[in-house]
């Protein structure tokens, strides 16, 4: 049975379709240590804000000042979600070709797959809420800009939409859906919100159930290709081919720029 040696996720994915060798890089050689930044730290602090205020457990201090629009957030947003029934940390055991999967709410649910071996998707939903009637709500808070996206197609043929689907900024509340579809039959429809506090806006889409087997087949795909190409640079003496950069003008703002197979041969 095959596995990667590291977890994937929706913003592991968008990496992935950027640069290859640099997701690489990353989740597989480590080259840098993850280092937290200005902005990983204020994602993370409004992340929270949010979600202790949304279940009531914020206490009232300066802490709130910190968050860019709070009261934009406290006025019109919080409100409007108030009082969770349910918030859910999975993690998703996943073969080459199938969901083994179950969900629950509140607990990391799959350690390990049936053989033994920990193909893992990771995510972590900001906010859920059940609305009844097969009805349910995600919420992705977003401490950036507004970003445009649109709904996919799900119609689409698989090597047309999937594409498209890797480098949709929607991948995350796709995933969201993917998971409370899995995880309680009884959920139809999933409306999935980014909220952008910093242009003080909310987006939202809706996933349906039918559209349920082609999101599986997308994120098993990708685990599909991911696994491929870690064969490759792994019987390459962990080298990554030089067919796996993608330069693009990002490329000086690299963390890896002075490790680059692609950069050093330019
Ligand atoms: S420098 Fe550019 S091509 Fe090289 S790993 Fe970074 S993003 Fe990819």
């Amino acid at each position: 049975m095959t596995k990667l040696p590291f977890g994937l996720s929706p913003s592991k994915i968008k990496e992935h379709s950027n640069c290859v060798a640099k997701f690489f890089y990353n989740y597989y050689l480590k080259l840098i240590p993850f280092t937290e930044t200005e902005a990983t730290i204020k994602g993370k602090f409004m992340h929270k804000v949010c979600e202790d205020t949304a279940k009531g457990k914020l206490v009232l201090n300066s802490d709130w000042e910190k968050v860019e629009n709070w009261e934009w957030l406290k006025e019109y947003i919080i409100p409007k979600f108030q009082k969770p029934q349910g918030r859910i940390e999975v993690e998703l055991g996943v073969g080459i070709n199938e969901f083994n999967g179950d969900v629950k709410t509140g607990i990391k649910m799959w350690d390990k797959n049936p053989d033994g071996s920990t193909y893992k998707w990771l995510g972590q939903v900001d906010f859920v809420k059940f609305l009844g009637d097969g009805k349910a709500i995600v919420i992705d808070w977003k401490s950036g800009k507004r970003f445009e996206h649109k709904l996919n197609d799900y119609t689409l043929p698989e090597e047309e939409l999937y594409p498209l689907m890797a480098k949709n900024e929607l991948l995350q509340l796709e995933f969201y859906a993917l998971v409370l579809f899995l995880a309680y039959p009884s959920i139809d429809r999933v409306r999935g919100y980014f909220i952008f506090n910093k242009d003080k806006v909310t987006q939202d889409v809706v996933f349906y159930r039918k559209d349920l087997d082609k999101l599986i087949g997308f994120f098993n795909c990708k685990y599909d290709e991911i696994y491929k190409q870690y064969l490759q640079v792994k019987n390459n003496n962990d080298t990554v081919p030089v067919e796996f950069h993608n330069p693009t003008k990002l490329c000086d703002w690299c963390g890896y720029k002075d490790k680059c197979l692609y950069a050093l041969k330019k």
